[in-house]
């Protein structure tokens, strides 16, 4: 990929932030929302932001507080995503005549999205320069001809990203499967694919078990893996609420993020004043791909603690009646390897047991986690370890405990409740059989990584994107990027430019969709849409904004004419129908979906939580009909000398792949991006002092990946662990890598050397 402008040509860092949100939070929150919206759509916006009858945040899945809300009910994050989507600017067919697909390639991540808005169909011809403008019906029957054109089914990916809607999400699976194909890939399986797997094994479901309440209630937090200041900021708010009732926050991190430090809460004049609450009690810097480790030593010494004070620590009538395999995983933790241990978390044996006391001596427990914790090649075991932890506790299913991964995207966990699956169940399949007559395919399809390698063996030609930027999300950029380039067809069904639309196919569409704060006249009447958040509440969104163009279309809109120009009437499904009420979508998801039967009844009262069996009654739908505990290998990652450990991570100005800005102000980095956080030990040892440049390495099976010139930034880090953004760091990631069961890339674990820059 040809060396794009030099965005670090300004940069400067300075030391990180000691706290979160704060007087500047809403300071950048004005300033972007001002800056990019106007006065009066800025207001507008935020003022209808998270509200109940508002739209919902298209940035993270936090959830929404169900009784009172504030009038400012988001985040500098969220008001980030709502300037960033409601910018003024347009990319139309002007635009393309300018700038040609080569030049806009040489450009950054950043400066394609801040271009502004799409607002044509557009499509890059084979062997074209530009992209050009073409009109929506040709749009679809270009999609129907090449679909309709392949051999099987299986040549063709429907991927999805977490922002689509529920309604979008159910039409487009069934899109896929009336067509014949389970290619059903999504973001998920890039990021909490691992806990869905883990989860599904040990409590049969694979979603968080708790409420919102449950966090305000708990009297421990663990935070594991996860940043919230930056990923879920309105998390802090919980966290303070739990704080101020006495609870103690418990954090897991290699990097001590602002937001596990202390919170000023701008909703209160304390906040605003920098008196706000301190929060992790603990927070322990541990080792990058430690934390299986950790758990299964925190386990021994509950064991023991139980042991020394029969029925203080352990909850025997909850492992008696309602688990499974607990003696095998006491007996596996009992004769832990402690030198092992420490070696795997880069702790003292003290700092452990300090946190397993915090364990023992707590009644009411919430495990949070994210991508810290998934994105490695065994983040399925080392979920079960926590999970093992939290049953032999009794930690599920009762008010303040229970599990919660935290989602990262606004609705990725409602379109897997609607279908979007590469391994969808029989009981899904069946039911949605039977509502539209027809038989799906049964045979599993390709998650990201399978795709990527099927367009790159060729075995697939068409990709359609409901959403998303796959090219910069996935790993292994050069690997995707061509393999998408090798492509008969993509279309990417989308809001802003981004790298998708110029590593794209011989033939490349791009079919410009409204946004979440924008209204939507489908079929001639003011449509709502629902999504689910992380905490499987499930409530409607109505975006009040003026459209950015008039030919944008919705989501629901662009998949029924992709759906009608394929398969037509094929199975009697009336497409255009969907179009014009949006409810008669929501009945059928109502006799397809389990537990969403009177969907439409239950949106229009204010919404509803999806059902959980372990949350709701302690059920466990597994095989055994049991909280399964599971025994892992002890495992300690080996280094070889002179690498180091890479997590790749988001800075505090992007959203996924979507970069808001070029600063970082939690963590002091100002107007740049290419830098790689890294203590002073390592680079002591190394031979490098803070400010020095260097090219990254990552060495795998099948050779060298160099991801060049990052500036080096001493930081508090463990010793051997370093950091730094995607996707500038995607490159280093191989596509091979992935966790065990789950496939998710192993971004948080990437064995790399460092080199003078080049
Ligand atoms: S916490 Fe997440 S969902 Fe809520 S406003 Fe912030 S970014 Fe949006």
């Amino acid at each position: 990929m040809p060396s794009k402008p030099d965005e670090d040509a300004r940069l400067r860092v300075r030391p990180p932030a000691d706290h979160a949100a704060g007087l500047k939070a809403v300071q950048v929150s004005m300033a972007r929302a001002v800056g990019q919206m106007g006065v009066v759509k800025a207001t507008r916006n935020l003022l209808t932001l998270n509200q109940a009858d508002g739209f919902d945040c298209m940035s993270c899945a936090w959830p929404d507080p169900q009784g009172h809300r504030h009038t400012a009910e988001f985040c500098e994050n969220g008001a980030k995503a709502v300037s960033w989507e409601g910018v003024r600017d347009t990319v139309g067919p002007a635009f393309f005549a300018e700038h040609s697909v080569a030049s806009l390639s040489e450009q950054t991540d950043h400066w394609l999205e801040k271009q502004g808005r799409l607002t044509h169909p557009m499509v890059r011809r084979p062997g074209g320069t530009h992209y050009e403008p073409l009109s929506w019906g040709e749009a679809f029957a270009l999609v129907g001809e090449h679909l309709r054109g392949l051999a099987h089914p299986d040549e063709a990916v429907f991927y999805t990203s977490g922002r689509a809607s529920n309604e979008a999400a159910f039409l487009y699976q069934l899109l896929a499967r009336a067509y014949g194909t389970n290619n059903l890939p999504d973001c998920s399986n890039m990021c909490h694919e691992s806990t869905s797997v883990a989860l599904a094994g040990t409590i049969g479901i694979g979603k968080g078990s708790v409420t919102l309440e449950d966090l305000h209630e708990a009297d421990l937090i663990v935070v594991s893996g996860q940043n919230p200041g930056t990923n879920h900021p309105r998390m802090l708010t919980a966290l303070e609420i739990a704080k101020r009732d006495g609870a103690k926050i418990l954090a897991i991190n290699p990097l001590p993020e602002a937001g596990l430090l202390k919170f000023d809460n701008p909703q209160k004049a304390r906040g605003l004043a920098g008196r706000g609450t301190e929060l992790a009690d603990t927070l322990l810097q541990i080792r990058s791909n430690g934390d299986l480790a950790l758990w299964q030593a925190i386990g021994h010494l509950l064991l023991k603690a139980e042991e020394a004070a029969p029925g203080t620590v352990l909850d025997r009538a909850f492992i008696d009646g309602s688990t499974t395999g607990f003696e095998a995983w006491a007996a596996h933790v009992r004769d832990i390897d402690r030198e092992a241990v420490l070696a795997a978390t880069g702790l003292t044996w003290q700092q452990i047991e300090d946190a397993a006391a915090m364990l023992a001596g707590a009644k009411r427990i919430v495990h949070c986690w994210a991508m810290g914790i998934t994105q490695h090649h065994n983040a399925v075991n080392t979920i079960k370890e926590f999970v093992n932890v939290a049953l032999a506790q009794g930690m599920i299913g009762r008010p303040g405990a229970g599990l919660c991964p935290v989602r990262g995207h606004s609705n990725v966990q409602g379109d897997r409740s609607m279908g979007i699956w590469e391994k969808a169940p029989d009981f899904f399949l069946d039911a949605l059989g039977a509502e539209f007559g027809f038989d799906p395919p049964r045979e599993h399809g390709y998650d990201a990584a399978a795709s990527v390698r099927a367009f790159r063996d060729r075995k697939a030609k068409v990709f359609v994107a409901l959403g998303g930027n796959f090219v910069a999300a996935m790993s292994d950029t050069e690997v995707t990027a061509a393999a998408m380039r090798g492509a008969e067809l993509t279309v990417q069904i989308s809001t802003k430019l981004n790298r998708s639309h110029l590593d794209a196919g011989a033939t490349a569409l791009i079919l410009p969709t409204l946004g979440r704060t924008e209204q939507d006249l489908t079929g001639g009447t003011v449509q709502r849409i629902t999504v689910e958040d992380s905490m499987s509440e499930v409530h409607a969104s109505r975006g009040r904004s003026k459209p950015a163009g008039p030919l944008l279309r919705s989501e629901v809109d662009i998949v029924c004419g992709i759906a009608a120009a394929t398969l037509g009437d094929r199975h009697g499904i009336d497409w255009r129908a969907f179009t014009t009420d949006y409810d008669r979508i929501r009945d059928r998801i109502g006799n397809v979906v389990p537990g969403c039967s009177g969907y439409t009844e239950r949106v229009d009262n204010g919404g509803f939580t999806m059902p959980h069996p372990p949350r709701d009654t302690r059920t466990f739908t597994t095989p055994e009909g049991r909280a399964v505990f599971s025994v892992s290998p002890l495992e300690v990652l080996q280094v070889p000398p002179g690498r180091l450990i890479l997590q790749t991570l988001r800075s505090h100005d992007q959203f996924n792949t979507t970069i808001y800005g070029l600063d970082d102000r939690y963590r002091g980095i100002k107007a740049g991006r290419r830098v790689v956080f890294i203590s002073k030990a390592d680079l002591d040892e190394l031979g490098f002092v803070d400010g020095d440049h260097v090219d990254l390495v990552s060495e795998w099976v099948d050779g060298e990946r160099r991801a060049p010139r990052f500036r080096l930034v001493e930081y508090s880090t463990p010793k051997g662990c370093v950091a730094a953004y995607y996707p500038e760091t995607n490159p280093l990631v191989p596509l091979d890598s992935q966790a065990a069961e789950s496939g998710t890339p192993t971004s948080k674990a990437v064995i790399v050397r460092l080199e003078p820059a080049t």
